[in-house]
């Protein structure tokens, strides 16, 4: 199973990964956490990581690439993966096809999560991460059984500091354009499916599966 989930900061992307990933036992690979670790592990990608996420921009294309190139390669992901956060640009789009012809694999899906952007901002200035495991909460649609403590790991809830409604602004209003000729590279290939994300984590999970049901298995 060799899915893509598309959609802007907030849309469920990572949540619904991680419950695909846990129902189908295939990784859910998000560039996003990989940048979130290095800037913790603070090694070079990290400290490039650190100020392109915090001003809301994107990590340069190159760098993108050869990070998700390698962790394709990677064992875990012989029967699949799930990528959630890329592609974000079509310079990756593009680089993901060939890193997958050359590994022989296709892409079966690309799922694009959609949300409406009064919701977004709700989401994403109101969702708590992890600071030792990285799994992610919302204070009102989705909150830890304990007030700032992580139910998985007992680790510490804080807000990302790229979650602020400042920085929330500037990385829709950068994504959004990439988002749009993303549906486009994925309809010409027939590879695209919409699902509106206007309903609670369990009913879109229930929608994003039988999607896969259909579509994939
Ligand atoms: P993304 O990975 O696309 O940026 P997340 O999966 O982190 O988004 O979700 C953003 C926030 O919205 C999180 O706080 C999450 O708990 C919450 N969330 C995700 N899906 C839904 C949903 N269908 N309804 C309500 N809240 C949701
Ligand atoms: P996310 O966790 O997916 O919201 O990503 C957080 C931040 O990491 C983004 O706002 C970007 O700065 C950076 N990032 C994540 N994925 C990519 C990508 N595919 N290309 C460029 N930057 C990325």
């Amino acid at each position: 199973m060799n899915l893509i989930l598309l959609g802007l900061p907030g849309a469920g992307k990572g949540t619904q990964a991680e419950n695909l990933s846990k129902k189908y036992s295939i990784p859910h690979i998000s560039t996003g956490d990989i940048f979130r670790n290095a800037i913790k592990n603070n090694t070079e990608l990290g400290k490039i990581a650190k100020e392109v996420i915090d001003s809301g921009g994107l990590v340069p294309d190159e760098i993108t690439n050869e990070i998700v190139r390698e962790r394709l390669k990677e064992d875990d992901c012989t029967d699949g993966f799930i990528l959630d956060g890329f592609p974000r640009t079509i310079n990756q789009a593009e680089a993901l096809e060939t890193m997958l012809e050359n590994m022989n694999k296709t892409l079966d899906l690309a799922l694009y999560i959609k949300v409406a952007r009064e919701e977004l901002i709700k989401r994403l200035t109101h969702r708590r991460t992890c600071s030792n495991c990285g799994a992610t909460y919302h204070l009102d649609y989705n909150p830890p059984k304990e007030e700032g403590i992580c139910d998985k790991c007992g680790g510490e809830l804080i807000q990302r500091s790229d979650d602020t409604e400042e920085v929330v602004k500037e990385r829709l209003e950068v994504n959004q354009e990439n988002l749009m000729r993303l549906l486009d590279f994925y309809d010409k290939r027939n590879k695209l499916t919409t699902v509106k994300s206007n309903a609670g984590i369990d009913e879109v999970f229930e929608k994003i599966d039988n999607i896969v049901k259909e579509k994939v298995l």
